[in-house]
Protein backbone atom coordinates (compact mmCIF):
# COMPACT_ATOMS: atom_id res chain seq x y z
CA UNK A 1 0.00 0.00 0.00
CA UNK A 2 1.16 3.43 -0.92
CA UNK A 3 2.47 4.70 2.73
CA UNK A 4 0.79 8.00 2.06
CA UNK A 5 -2.61 6.98 1.20
CA UNK A 6 -4.30 6.54 4.14
CA UNK A 7 -7.56 4.70 5.13
CA UNK A 8 -10.37 6.46 6.40
CA UNK A 9 -10.24 4.13 9.77
CA UNK A 10 -7.51 5.75 10.06
CA UNK A 11 -8.40 9.26 10.72
CA UNK A 12 -10.78 7.92 13.58
CA UNK A 13 -8.18 5.81 15.13
CA UNK A 14 -6.03 9.38 15.34
CA UNK A 15 -8.35 10.72 17.37
CA UNK A 16 -7.62 8.38 19.65
CA UNK A 17 -4.45 7.07 19.92
CA UNK A 18 -1.87 8.37 16.93
CA UNK A 19 0.65 5.94 17.93
CA UNK A 20 -1.73 3.23 16.67
CA UNK A 21 -2.09 4.35 12.72
CA UNK A 22 1.84 5.03 13.07
CA UNK A 23 2.38 1.43 13.91
CA UNK A 24 0.28 0.61 11.23
CA UNK A 25 1.90 2.19 8.75
CA UNK A 26 5.51 2.14 9.68
CA UNK A 27 5.10 -1.55 11.40
CA UNK A 28 2.70 -3.08 8.83
CA UNK A 29 3.57 -6.24 9.68
CA UNK A 30 3.22 -6.16 13.24
CA UNK A 31 -0.62 -5.92 13.40
CA UNK A 32 -2.22 -9.05 14.84
CA UNK A 33 -5.97 -10.06 13.74
CA UNK A 34 -7.94 -9.82 17.08
CA UNK A 35 -10.88 -11.76 17.74
CA UNK A 36 -13.10 -7.87 18.34
CA UNK A 37 -11.80 -6.85 14.52
CA UNK A 38 -13.43 -10.14 13.65
CA UNK A 39 -16.28 -9.85 15.75
CA UNK A 40 -17.19 -6.86 14.28
CA UNK A 41 -16.61 -7.66 10.34
CA UNK A 42 -19.41 -9.99 11.51
CA UNK A 43 -21.54 -7.70 13.06
CA UNK A 44 -21.67 -5.55 9.78
CA UNK A 45 -22.21 -7.91 7.59
CA UNK A 46 -25.39 -9.15 9.51
CA UNK A 47 -26.70 -5.46 9.36
CA UNK A 48 -26.53 -5.14 5.63
CA UNK A 49 -29.08 -8.06 5.82
CA UNK A 50 -31.50 -6.25 8.09
CA UNK A 51 -30.62 -2.88 6.52
CA UNK A 52 -32.27 -3.83 3.18
CA UNK A 53 -35.68 -4.36 5.33
CA UNK A 54 -35.30 -1.15 7.14
CA UNK A 55 -37.32 2.54 6.37
CA UNK A 56 -35.44 4.71 5.02
CA UNK A 57 -37.33 7.14 7.25
CA UNK A 58 -34.69 5.87 9.83
CA UNK A 59 -32.19 8.17 8.17
CA UNK A 60 -35.07 10.83 7.47
CA UNK A 61 -35.99 10.21 3.81
CA UNK A 62 -38.91 9.03 2.40
CA UNK A 63 -37.13 7.80 -1.22
CA UNK A 64 -33.55 7.09 -2.36
CA UNK A 65 -31.35 4.17 -3.51
CA UNK A 66 -29.13 1.97 -1.50
CA UNK A 67 -25.89 1.12 -2.38
CA UNK A 68 -23.59 -0.71 0.01
CA UNK A 69 -20.19 -1.38 0.47
CA UNK A 70 -18.63 0.55 -2.02
CA UNK A 71 -14.84 1.26 -2.11
CA UNK A 72 -13.32 4.90 -2.70
CA UNK A 73 -9.81 5.84 -3.34
CA UNK A 74 -8.80 9.91 -3.67
CA UNK A 75 -5.27 10.47 -4.67
CA UNK A 76 -6.33 14.36 -4.34
CA UNK A 77 -7.89 13.63 -0.64
CA UNK A 78 -5.19 11.25 0.22
CA UNK A 79 -7.51 8.36 1.30
CA UNK A 80 -9.16 5.35 0.84
CA UNK A 81 -12.15 3.57 2.16
CA UNK A 82 -15.37 1.66 2.04
CA UNK A 83 -18.52 2.71 3.17
CA UNK A 84 -21.00 0.68 4.95
CA UNK A 85 -24.05 2.36 3.05
CA UNK A 86 -24.23 4.53 0.64
CA UNK A 87 -27.49 6.72 -0.36
CA UNK A 88 -28.16 8.48 -3.40
CA UNK A 89 -31.50 10.79 -3.05
CA UNK A 90 -33.49 9.95 -4.86
CA UNK A 91 -31.19 8.00 -7.28
CA UNK A 92 -27.83 9.23 -8.53
CA UNK A 93 -29.27 10.16 -11.99
CA UNK A 94 -32.21 12.74 -10.98
CA UNK A 95 -31.20 16.65 -11.45
CA UNK A 96 -30.83 18.53 -7.85
CA UNK A 97 -29.61 14.81 -6.23
CA UNK A 98 -28.02 14.50 -3.26
CA UNK A 99 -26.46 11.92 -1.20
CA UNK A 100 -26.06 10.43 2.38
CA UNK A 101 -23.17 8.09 3.60
CA UNK A 102 -24.40 5.79 6.48
CA UNK A 103 -21.70 4.27 9.05
CA UNK A 104 -23.08 1.36 11.37
CA UNK A 105 -21.14 0.53 14.84
CA UNK A 106 -21.42 -1.81 17.18
CA UNK A 107 -21.73 0.18 20.23
CA UNK A 108 -24.38 2.01 22.50
CA UNK A 109 -21.83 4.96 23.41
CA UNK A 110 -22.15 8.38 22.53
CA UNK A 111 -21.10 9.16 19.31
CA UNK A 112 -17.47 11.10 19.52
CA UNK A 113 -15.71 13.18 17.40
CA UNK A 114 -13.53 10.31 16.34
CA UNK A 115 -16.71 8.68 14.58
CA UNK A 116 -17.91 12.22 13.35
CA UNK A 117 -14.59 13.02 11.46
CA UNK A 118 -14.89 9.07 9.99
CA UNK A 119 -18.07 9.99 8.97
CA UNK A 120 -17.29 13.50 7.06
CA UNK A 121 -14.22 11.53 5.67
CA UNK A 122 -16.46 8.96 3.85
CA UNK A 123 -18.84 11.89 3.00
CA UNK A 124 -15.62 13.93 1.21
CA UNK A 125 -15.01 10.71 -0.39
CA UNK A 126 -18.17 9.93 -1.43
CA UNK A 127 -19.06 13.56 -2.97
CA UNK A 128 -15.87 13.38 -5.09
CA UNK A 129 -16.39 9.65 -6.50
CA UNK A 130 -20.17 10.69 -7.41
CA UNK A 131 -20.08 14.31 -8.00
CA UNK A 132 -23.18 14.21 -5.71
CA UNK A 133 -23.36 16.37 -2.81
CA UNK A 134 -23.38 15.51 0.49
CA UNK A 135 -24.38 17.50 3.70
CA UNK A 136 -25.45 14.91 5.96
CA UNK A 137 -24.19 11.53 7.53
CA UNK A 138 -25.70 8.66 10.01
CA UNK A 139 -23.98 6.79 12.40
CA UNK A 140 -26.66 3.66 13.25
CA UNK A 141 -25.81 1.78 16.16
CA UNK A 142 -26.27 -1.86 16.00
CA UNK A 143 -27.47 -2.40 19.39
CA UNK A 144 -29.38 0.12 20.54
CA UNK A 145 -31.20 0.35 16.59
CA UNK A 146 -30.75 4.03 16.81
CA UNK A 147 -29.60 6.31 14.14
CA UNK A 148 -27.40 9.56 14.92
CA UNK A 149 -27.49 12.22 12.24
CA UNK A 150 -24.13 14.15 11.84
CA UNK A 151 -24.07 17.44 9.84
CA UNK A 152 -21.14 17.41 7.49
CA UNK A 153 -20.20 20.85 7.94
CA UNK A 154 -17.46 23.08 6.99
CA UNK A 155 -15.46 22.81 9.76
CA UNK A 156 -15.36 18.93 9.67
CA UNK A 157 -14.45 18.74 5.85
CA UNK A 158 -11.41 20.83 7.45
CA UNK A 159 -10.78 18.12 9.94
CA UNK A 160 -10.71 15.57 7.61
CA UNK A 161 -8.23 17.49 5.77
CA UNK A 162 -5.96 18.95 8.54
CA UNK A 163 -5.63 15.11 10.03
CA UNK A 164 -4.37 13.73 6.79
CA UNK A 165 -1.98 15.97 6.58
CA UNK A 166 -0.67 15.80 10.14
CA UNK A 167 -0.78 11.85 9.82
CA UNK A 168 1.30 12.19 6.72
CA UNK A 169 4.07 14.58 8.15
CA UNK A 170 3.93 11.48 11.03
CA UNK A 171 4.31 8.90 9.06
CA UNK A 172 7.26 10.57 6.73
CA UNK A 173 9.15 11.89 9.72
CA UNK A 174 9.38 8.39 11.24
CA UNK A 175 8.81 10.07 14.81
CA UNK A 176 6.81 8.07 16.79
CA UNK A 177 3.14 10.16 18.19
CA UNK A 178 3.21 10.57 21.93
CA UNK A 179 0.66 8.46 23.80
CA UNK A 180 -3.13 9.22 24.39
CA UNK A 181 -3.77 10.92 27.94
CA UNK A 182 -5.89 8.43 28.29
CA UNK A 183 -4.52 5.52 29.44
CA UNK A 184 -7.47 3.37 29.48
CA UNK A 185 -7.08 3.08 25.63
CA UNK A 186 -3.81 0.67 26.46
CA UNK A 187 -5.44 -1.97 28.07
CA UNK A 188 -6.95 -3.81 25.50
CA UNK A 189 -4.44 -2.27 22.72
CA UNK A 190 -3.41 -5.13 20.29
CA UNK A 191 -0.10 -2.62 20.18
CA UNK A 192 0.61 -3.22 23.98
CA UNK A 193 3.57 -5.31 23.86
CA UNK A 194 5.17 -2.41 21.69
CA UNK A 195 4.71 0.15 24.51
CA UNK A 196 6.55 -0.09 26.46
CA UNK A 197 6.82 3.44 28.15
CA UNK A 198 3.06 3.25 28.88
CA UNK A 199 2.26 -0.18 29.87
S1 LIG B 1 -0.68 0.67 24.00
FE1 LIG B 1 -1.60 2.70 24.33
S2 LIG B 1 -0.09 4.17 23.53
FE2 LIG B 1 0.45 2.13 22.71
S3 LIG B 1 -0.55 2.07 20.73
FE3 LIG B 1 -1.94 1.13 22.20
S4 LIG B 1 -3.31 2.79 22.89
FE4 LIG B 1 -1.55 3.71 21.89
Amino acid sequence: MDPLTLEVTDLRQWRMCARVVWYRHCLPAVRPITDLMLHGKEHHRQEEGREERRSLRTYGLSVGERHFNLSFFSEHLGLRGRTDLAIAVPDRNSPNAEAVVVEYKDTEQRIGPHIKLQVAAYALLLEEQWGLPVRTGWVYQIPIRRAERIAITAALRRQVTDTVTAIQAAINSEAMPAPPSDRGLCVNCEFRRFCNDVV
